[in-house]
């Protein structure tokens, strides 16, 4: 009976998700627009669309009389039914983000971190920039949750920190935990990098092939998006980008070994020389092409947004020469069009695409 239960709710929710992503891509629908985008009978669009309406978030905006046939109700999503916050948690900053039902940006703002910073001083740092936020945003009862995309390692079946180089106090630290318990909101817990592809999907919607976020911000680091969903790997830590070697005889890395891309990235960054730094990921991008063939290389990160022009060119000519039948295999390589923000307004999408989202499918 629960089995039966569970089905029933999860069908209803995998419906009601594909009437919201097509809501969120073309902007206003009728009914047999969805039934062609989806498949979905007349029937059960009708229900999922009444019960959206009553939920107020999508709502009627018209109708069309054709020449021939009953006139149709042309519907639209709400943007403002419902909100979710977004935080990106840097090694020195946090940044916090509004985003609406639809996925637009509506509030951004960044704060200083101590350095070295405790999950204590983190808390209220969140508690503290929600509080300013909701100040000025009135989204009385429209607010879903928080997601907070971190620095990792860190595990988000199960919300834990597991220790972030260069942090002390973060070592295996209930974070989804010990949030929901302070802020009084749910938390999605995500690796920054996760949260950005997942922006980066929301926003190229259902064209979006695989792909790969890279960001250069405290460290360097890759997300992807591998046959339509976010891969976050066996133990959740996918996305060590990083920590993948590029030079043998290289400097020894924050992670104990030797020439990892980072660590030869940052020793050119100090040097002065970003060409090389840029040349230095343009290496990795196509390790990573050659290894997962991907249609879409993003780059982010707000030490890469200082000289965007750079990296994107560098990386841009790399995959240009040095992936082999470039007439056959075509990657495109862009800026995040979210810029600073991409991470944070990531987690806050996350947090959406849990309630009005296609939902994971759970282990039989
Ligand atoms: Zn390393």
């Amino acid at each position: 009976m629960t089995r039966i239960t569970a089905d029933v709710n999860f069908l209803r929710g995998y419906n009601q998700a594909l009437v919201m992503a097509v809501g969120r891509t073309v902007g206003t629908f009728e009914r047999s627009t969805v039934v062609q985008a989806t498949g979905l009978t007349p029937q059960a669009v009708s229900k999922v669309i009444a019960r959206l309406t009553v939920d107020g978030l999508i709502r009627p905006t018209g109708v069309r009389r054709p020449g021939v046939g009953k006139p149709a109700v042309v519907y639209e999503l709400v943007p403002h039914s419902r909100y979710a916050i977004g935080a990106h948690v840097a090694r020195r900053t946090l940044r916090l983000v509004l985003v609406d039902l639809a996925g637009s940006v509506q509030y951004s703002a960044v704060s200083p971190l101590p350095s070295d910073f405790t999950p204590q001083q983190l808390l209220d740092a969140l508690a503290s920039g929600i509080t300013a936020m909701t100040g000025v945003n009135d989204v009385g009862g429209r607010l879903t949750g928080v997601g907070i995309g971190m620095i990792g390692p860190l595990d988000h079946a199960h919300g834990l920190v597991r220790g972030a180089h260069g942090l002390r106090h973060w070592h295996d630290v209930p974070l989804r935990e010990i949030a929901e318990k302070h802020l009084g909101l749910p938390v999605h817990l995500d690796k920054d990098v996760t949260a950005g592809i997942t922006a980066e999907a929301w926003r190229h919607g259902a064209t979006f092939g695989d792909a790969a976020l890279i960001m250069i911000e405290s460290g360097i680091g890759g997300g992807f998006w591998l046959g339509g969903t976010a891969h976050r790997g066996a133990h959740t830590n996918a996305g060590e980008f990083g920590h993948t070697v590029v030079d043998l005889n290289g400097p020894r890395c924050v992670c104990g070994r030797h020439g990892c891309l980072e660590i030869v990235h940052n020793h050119a960054v100090e040097a002065g020389d970003v060409a090389r730094a840029a040349r230095v990921v343009a290496v990795g991008v196509v390790n990573l092409l050659q290894t997962l063939d991907l249609a879409h290389v993003v780059l982010a990160g707000a030490d890469l947004l200082r000289h965007p022009e750079t990296y994107l060119a560098a990386v841009a000519d790399a995959v240009q020469a040095d992936v082999r039948r470039t007439d056959w295999l075509t990657t495109k390589v862009t800026l995040s069009s979210l810029g600073a923000d991409v991470i944070a307004a990531g987690a806050a999408m996350q947090v959406l695409d849990q309630h009005y989202g296609i939902p994971e499918l759970a282990p039989i």
